[in-house]
């Protein structure tokens, strides 16, 4: 079967071309507002042939928790019976929603819940556009958008599903759709050379951020994978690449581990790595997940803000919203799976 909301308004248009060019653009306003068939005024008998070949609503809520700060975060269920997770963060600067690009995730992150059992899947660039439109209508009006950022931080690794995610920022961009800005996207990526490389050319003006967790290639790989592919180096040079294309300042998430990334030699070492590239340092506590790794504690982490701040590196101390409800990466995925 095949998802329509994979399909952009004009290439709907080709694909169904024996139904009239206003009921298609029914069609698309009904995947843009998460509508399943029986929603929709078209009339029985499109609607028949149409589910014959095609699914309309590939993404549907299983489960939705809410935090005491306003935070949302859910479970999503695909057509395939697979769930992926998106979180809808309240913000008096434009709400903010982090969604997933995989089902599971292969880069086997040592902090990260989403990697534990490995890859499923890729999501369609429809699977994705649905998941906005889901949880936009959740959270409103279902013929207005209800957020202005969105944060490809959820399960999976977005350079990993490259194709699916690009053709994916043509449709959430679209006029014709939700129109949101390039600027208000943020792609994060744990450093897939080549792929920065690739997204470079195609000149998109949202915000790459760069999961570095680490300042040498030794500490890297014993929380990373990926650190035995790529060096920091390397990984380096293709942001330069990147700045210079896009004028965009990157921005490196550190996530604090005790004992492990913490220390003041790092605190050094990141101003060295950060030197003449336009760039900001999210620093996050770590959200243990049951593993062996362990948090910097609040202070401990405030403490290292400042430091980087004192010697000129521009950063900031990610407030943590959600932890109530299981907020990080892949956890509450992973606990329904353990449950089920
Ligand atoms: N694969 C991509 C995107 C998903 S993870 C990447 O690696 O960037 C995005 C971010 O989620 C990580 O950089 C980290 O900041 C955060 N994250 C994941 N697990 C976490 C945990 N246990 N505690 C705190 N933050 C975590």
């Amino acid at each position: 079967m095949k998802i329509l909301s994979d399909f952009s308004l004009n290439e709907l248009r080709e694909e169904l071309t024996d139904i009239p060019a206003f009921r298609v653009k029914q069609i698309f306003d009904a995947i843009i507002q998460a509508k399943d068939y029986t929603d929709t005024n078209l009339s029985k008998d499109i609607q028949s042939k149409l589910k014959e070949n095609y699914i309309l609503k590939p993404v549907n809520i299983y489960k939705r928790l809410e935090s005491k700060d306003g935070t949302k975060k859910y479970l999503l269920a695909l057509s395939d019976g697979n769930i992926v997770e998106c979180v809808f963060l309240k913000q008096n600067y434009g709400n903010t929603i982090c969604m997933s690009t995989q089902v599971g995730c292969r880069m086997g992150c040592k902090f990260c819940a989403s990697t534990m059992k490995g890859l499923i899947r890729n999501l369609t660039p429809g699977e994705m556009l649905s998941t906005i439109a889901v949880v936009n209508a959740d959270n409103g009006r279902c013929n207005e958008r209800n957020f202005t950022n969105i944060v490809l931080m959820g399960s999976g690794e977005p350079l990993d599903n490259f194709d699916n995610v690009v053709k994916w920022i043509q449709l959430i961009t679209d006029k014709d759709s939700f129109n949101v800005s390039e600027r208000n996207i943020s792609l994060s990526t744990c450093g897939l050379v080549d792929k920065i490389y690739d997204l470079s050319k195609l000149n998109f003006n949202i915000t790459l951020c760069l999961s570095l967790h680490a300042t040498t290639d030794e500490i890297r790989k014993t929380i990373m994978p990926i650190a035995n592919r790529y060096t920091i180096e390397e990984i380096l040079k293709a942001l330069q690449e990147y700045v210079k294309i896009n004028s965009r300042r990157v921005v490196f998430e550190y996530c604090l581990i005790k004992d492990t990334n913490d220390s003041i030699e790092d605190i050094n070492r990141l101003k060295n790595l950060t030197k003449g590239l336009l760039c900001h340092v999210n620093v996050i506590c770590l959200n243990p997940n049951g593993g062996s790794l362990k948090a910097t504690t609040h202070k401990e982490a405030v403490d290292f803000v400042d430091k980087l701040n004192q010697i000129g590196v521009s950063a900031t101390l990610r407030r943590s919203q959600g932890s109530d409800i299981e907020g990080a990466c892949g956890m509450l995925r992973a606990k329904t799976l353990n449950e089920n």
